[in-house]
This record gives C-alpha cells, sequence and structure tokens, in this order.
C-alpha cells in the first residue's frame, strides 16, 4: 500500500490543491497533516485574532475532510520532527506540501528535505498554492525581482495561469494515525470581539457572493470608507482557505473595471510576496534606507499610545484603530491613513506600527504588511516616498459624510459633518460637552518636521 503525506500550512482547503491533488493521484491512502509548531508561533503568529481564525478553518478543513471519507491530523511540535515521525507512524513513501518562498519557510524546508531523504522519504513542494505567479518566475532583466509594481503588473498579466483543480471526491486515510484534539476558537484568550469567522466552507461562500455582486462596483468603491465595499477576503487568502488562482479564474477582467480593479489587487499580493522572497531582509530593514532618524518609543511614548488607542484627536485615524481593535481588521484606506499617520505625521518608525498591526490583523501577513508599512513609511517601493496624507483632506473625501467615524468613535455620535472631522473647531461648549482629546499634533509643523527630518537625512547621507 502505497502512502503519501499531504503537508497542510498556509493552504487550508480542498478545492485547487495541488499537493492533495498530487498525492492522492500516486498514493493508495494519504495522511493530511498539519503541525502547530512553536517556532512558528515564536516568530510572531501567535496573535490571539490569527490563532482563532486559523482554529476555525482546521475544524472546517477536519469537516470538509470527514465528507470525504477522511479526517485531519494534527500534530504539536517541531515540524520537521512530527512529519518524520507521522510518516514513520504510517510507513509513509513521500511528502507533499505547498512553497512558501519567506526565509523562515526556505530553511525549513532545507531541514524537512534533509531529515526525510534519511529515512528513504521524498518532498515534493507545489508553486501556486498560496500565490498566483510564484515568486521568482516573473523577473526584470536586470535583477531577481521586481521593484516597481507598473511593470511587475504587465509581466504578471501575460502569465498563462494553471487550471484550478477541483476538491477529490473520497480521501482515504489510513487509521492507524492519530491526532491530538483540534484547537477551539473558544480556549484562545483576547480574541478581537468583532473578529470574522473563519473556515474554507465560509470563504468560498463569501467569495461567490462577492463575485455574484459587488464586484462590478469595486473600482469605484474600493475607498468608500462607510460602505465597507471591499471584498474581506484577506484572511481567506492568508490561511489559504480561498486560491488565488481559482478566484483569478472566476474573475473576469473584460467584464469591466470592477474585476479589473480586483485583479490589480491580487497582483499587489503577489508583487510585495516576490519583493519579500528575493529580499528577506525587508520583514524588518529598510528596502530603501532614507537614513530616517525615526523616534523610537522612548521619545514618542505618548504619541505610539494615543495611536494604538484611536485617540489621537483625529477622528478618522481614530475610527480606524478602534476598528483594527474591534475586529482584528482594517479597511486599506484606514491602513493608509494610519500608517501615515504614523510615519510621516509622528514621525514614529514604521517597525513600531508593523509590529501593532501585526499583534491584530487577522489577515496578518509579513509580506503584506511589512511591505506596505514600508510603502506608506517611504522606504519600500513607493516611487514617491514623501508623500504625506493628510487625515483631514482625506476624511472628507472618503467619508464625507462622517458615517465611518460616527460607527467606530461614539463619542462623537451626536456630530454631523464637518464637524464630525473636526471637533475641535466646535464652540466653547459644545467642545466641553464631548469627551473626545484634542489632537495631540498640528498637522502643518508635523508636516514641517517630515520635511525637514527627511532633507537633514539626504543630507547626511551624501
Ligand atoms: C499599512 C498596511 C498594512 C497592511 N497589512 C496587510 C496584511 O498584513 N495582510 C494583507 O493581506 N494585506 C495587508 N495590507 C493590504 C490591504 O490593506 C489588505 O489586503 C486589504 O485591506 C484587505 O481587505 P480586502 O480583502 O477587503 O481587500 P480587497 O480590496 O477586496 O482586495 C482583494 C485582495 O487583494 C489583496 N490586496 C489588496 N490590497 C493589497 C495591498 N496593498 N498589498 C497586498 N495585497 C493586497 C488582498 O489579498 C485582498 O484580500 C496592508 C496595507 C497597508 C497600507
Amino acid at each position: 500500500m502505497t502512502i503519501s503525506i499531504v503537508l497542510f500550512t498556509s493552504d487550508l482547503r480542498v478545492h485547487d490543491h495541488p499537493p492533495l491533488r498530487a498525492a492522492l493521484r500516486g498514493a493508495d491512502a494519504v495522511v493530511p497533516l498539519f503541525v502547530r509548531d512553536p517556532a512558528v508561533d515564536a516568530a510572531g503568529f501567535a496573535a490571539p485574532n490569527r490563532l482563532a481564525f486559523l482554529a476555525d478553518c482546521l475544524s472546517d478543513l477536519d469537516a470538509n475532510l470527514r465528507a470525504r471519507g477522511g479526517r485531519l491530523i494534527v500534530r504539536r511540535g517541531d515540524l520537521v520532527d512530527e512529519v518524520c515521525r507521522v510518516a514513520a507512524e504510517a510507513h509513509a513513501d513521500e511528502v507533499h506540501m505547498a512553497a512558501d518562498h519567506s526565509s523562515h519557510a526556505h530553511r525549513r524546508e532545507g531541514r524537512l528535505r534533509r531529515a526525510l531523504q534519511a529515512q528513504g522519504l521524498r518532498l515534493f513542494v507545489h508553486e501556486t498554492v498560496r500565490t498566483a505567479v510564484a515568486p521568482g518566475s516573473v523577473t526584470p532583466a536586470s535583477s531577481d525581482h521586481f521593484a516597481v509594481f507598473t511593470p511587475y503588473f504587465q509581466r504578471w498579466s501575460q502569465q498563462v495561469l494553471r487550471e484550478p483543480l477541483a476538491a477529490p471526491r473520497a480521501v482515504p486515510v489510513p487509521d492507524a494515525v492519530g491526532s491530538e484534539a483540534l484547537p477551539a476558537r473558544g480556549d484562545i484568550a483576547d480574541v478581537s470581539p468583532g473578529l470574522a469567522e473563519g473556515g474554507e466552507s465560509l470563504g468560498r461562500r463569501q467569495a461567490t457572493d462577492w463575485l455574484r455582486t459587488e464586484v462590478s462596483t469595486y473600482d469605484d468603491r474600493h475607498d468608500d470608507l462607510p460602505g465597507d465595499a471591499t471584498s474581506r477576503l484577506s484572511p481567506h487568502l492568508h490561511f489559504g482557505t480561498l486560491s488565488a488562482v481559482e478566484l483569478l479564474h472566476r474573475l473576469r477582467p473584460e467584464h469591466g473595471p470592477g474585476p479589473a480593479a480586483f485583479v490589480r489587487q491580487l497582483a499587489w499580493r503577489d508583487f510585495h510576496q516576490q519583493v519579500l522572497a528575493a529580499r528577506p531582509s525587508a520583514a524588518f530593514s529598510d528596502y530603501r534606507s532614507r537614513h530616517d532618524a525615526w523616534r523610537g518609543t522612548a521619545e514618542a511614548h505618548d504619541d505610539i499610545e494615543a495611536w494604538k488607542q484611536g485617540r489621537t484627536g483625529y477622528p478618522v485615524i481614530d475610527a480606524a484603530m478602534r476598528q483594527l481593535a474591534h475586529e482584528g481588521w482594517m479597511h486599506n484606506r484606514g491602513r493608509l491613513l494610519t500608517a501615515s499617520f504614523l510615519t510621516k505625521t509622528l514621525y514614529v518608525d514604521w517597525r513600531i506600527g508593523a509590529r501593532h498591526f501585526l499583534s491584530l490583523l487577522v489577515d496578518g501577513d509579513v509580506a503584506n504588511n511589512q511591505l506596505n508599512w514600508q510603502w506608506m513609511a517611504g522606504t519600500g517601493t513607493d516611487t514617491r516616498p514623501n508623500r504625506v496624507l493628510n487625515p483631514l483632506t482625506q476624511a472628507k473625501r472618503h467619508d464625507p459624510d462622517g458615517d465611518y467615524v460616527r460607527r467606530w468613535v461614539p463619542e462623537l455620535e451626536g456630530l454631523r459633518a464637518p464637524a464630525v472631522h473636526e471637533p475641535w473647531k466646535l464652540p466653547g461648549l459644545d467642545r466641553a460637552a464631548i469627551d473626545y482629546p484634542d489632537p495631540i499634533v498640528d498637522l502643518a509643523d508635523a508636516r514641517d518636521r517630515f520635511q525637514r527630518s527627511r532633507e537633514h537625512a539626504r543630507g547626511g547621507a551624501r
């Protein structure tokens, strides 16, 4: 009897899963395995919101495998040790898994390959399970990766995607291999009260609804803060409960600007993955140094705390930070505004903001988070590194009536626009009746500080 292991990591689905299909092709039975590796938790994964979403995803994956006659095997320990142990217990012949291009994943794959070889097993690593286009498969003539999105997008758009794979009808799993109990969301403390539920079944329903209706207006409405008209599929893409390849096949860019704009966002996801794969250090150091002398936690302690708590006195910034705390998710326009505010307006090190986001975001992802932070800080791939987003202008443009602010900042729920965006301008008694802070910084002063700091840094670097 031939037995293969399918090692699930951040690809927690049965539809369009190349490792699962490949394993089933060559074997009489498979062992669908997920390893809770303490090293992954120690590397910053153990944020409660992501652990809770992961628990949902694992129980849904287990249910989907059971519906096909199988089940999920969950083990806890060092991933390499556990895969080898399960391989010995199951008398497995080979292991299939999805490619992952982070530096941690590369090291882990090398260790796993060597350990399996020593046991006489082969490891098969499948591309385009997590991304639509594999990092490194599209490169410019002169470099190992694209540093600018537009030319990357042109080449990315010309790639022929592989065909999506149906979910298998049956997944026979050998009886002899035991599993630990699946983690449960209810056992995880400090989860955001409004956190979305996870799992492939829900992700697929959400994607189908999105593709049937709202994607058609995505180009017009993706920046509409109160309208909340983006897909909210990011946690599913992060945990792989949805396949980017399958989503792209289901989208028809030729059907209009909505689907075309959405395809472009999925390309951004692949873009960041290929930057990080080629420059793993961009996870923690400047991709393009501007020689900033950022304010750190000691110097800017009070500003950082006000930003984290949503008490900066700028309503749109505070609304977005409170959305993050409540839902473990934030609208993209909110992410741009709050990141610009921390790095440019408060001139605080982008790593402090990125760490805070990763502690809460359910879709928190090293490539997307760190490189978007760097984009906004002007140390990344943005070709306009000194742009500063003005929270007032942006609030008036993307939340003109103030509905987004009123939803998340109840202290301001009695105010209408424009006062809801500038409560400090209210006449004395009206202002005094509201328990809401004054702005922690003057925007003009802050812009001067940022420009002077960047000019000084440029001078010092010469
Ligand atoms: C400071 C900052 C931090 C961010 N951190 C993360 C993160 O940790 N994880 C994450 O998935 N996204 C991150 N983003 C990107 C983006 O904000 C989210 O992907 C998006 O808001 C998720 O909501 P949605 O699924 O409704 O997106 P939609 O607008 O519906 O977009 C569809 C999908 O495209 C991808 N996408 C969209 N915008 C981007 C982008 N700028 N970069 C990369 N992929 C994108 C996502 O997978 C998203 O689910 C960050 C952006 C900023 C400015």
